[in-house]
């Protein structure tokens, strides 16, 4: 397959996507804070709308056709997709909150997913905490990887190795991550699983957002009446995790990480570079 040579963005354009990939960051960090049982979806977009417009930007999710939210929220079988609303978290709930802001004409696009404490379910909580890490680290594993990838298809190979050494879990197929950048889905598809076909080559001006999702049970989802929510078939829980990630001359950069994925990437042996600003 061969690719536009516009998939790579120049050194100016990456450093312009650093703004837009803190204003998503700083939109879900204000998110986690406030999930506790009680509050509602349609609360948690609000606090995320604020966010990214007082830092001047705005909510990138608001230019799809037909979605009016700043977040995607999507609780217990729902894996991506939910709109916020009325819905209440309660206790023992899985929560993945998906958010992107667009600034400068830049986009980022990022989701993390918490876990709600219930100290009377213990095990349901544990087993939900353990989902949502695993997902976690294996998208830290996607984005180590892109240090040394000749090619694309190797992240979808580092998340998969690491999903399987942590137990049985479905790696959901009908979404994929993507390229990221004057628009939040671009060139090319980045797979959360081993492809054979190589993809485009990593290489400076690459921007992906990798984002894998993971569920209990089987792969299977289906579309919610909503026409939005992607929700499991079996019912099982699910957990997604997303990064916006700059390749450069210097290294990889996480764009939607304060510290551009440092803390997290240490233990896997990678040292995030900024992005020099020129
Ligand atoms: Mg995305």
């Amino acid at each position: 397959m061969s690719f536009r040579k516009s998939i790579y963005k120049t050194p100016a354009e990456l450093h312009l996507m650093v703004a837009p990939g803190l204003a998503t960051a700083a939109s879900l960090d204000a998110v986690r804070a406030a999930i506790r049982p009680g509050v509602t979806t349609a609360e948690l977009d609000a606090i995320a709308e604020d966010v990214i417009r007082s830092l001047g930007a705005v909510p990138n999710f608001m230019k799809e056709p037909g979605y009016r939210h700043t977040i995607c929220a999507s609780v217990n079988d729902e894996v991506v997709h939910g709109i916020p609303g009325d819905r209440v978290i309660q206790a023992g709930d899985i929560v993945s909150i998906d958010s992107g802001a667009e600034l400068g004409g830049w986009n980022g696009d990022a989701a993390i997913t918490v876990v709600v404490p219930d100290p009377s379910r213990p095990s349901v909580v544990a087993e939900r905490q353990k989902l949502a890490d695993v997902t976690e680290q294996s998208l830290w594993c996607g984005i180590a990887s892109l240090a040394t990838a000749s090619h694309l298809n190797h992240i979808g190979g580092a998340i998969e190795d690491y999903i399987d050494s942590q137990g049985k879990y479905g790696i959901l197929e009908d979404y994929v991550g993507h390229g990221i950048g004057r628009s939040m889905h671009e060139e090319p598809p980045v797979f959360n699983y081993r492809v054979r076909e190589r993809g485009p080559q990593v290489k400076p001006g690459l921007v992906v957002a990798i984002e894998p999702m993971v569920t209990l049970g089987s792969i299977d989802t289906y579309t919610r009446e909503d026409d939005w929510t992607i929700a499991t078939v079996d019912g099982t829980a699910a957990a997604h995790w997303e990064h916006s990630i700059a390749v450069h001359a210097g290294g990889i950069w996480v764009l939607t990480a304060e510290d551009g994925g440092a803390a997290a990437l240490a233990p896997l042996g990678v040292k995030p570079v900024p992005i020099p600003s020129r």
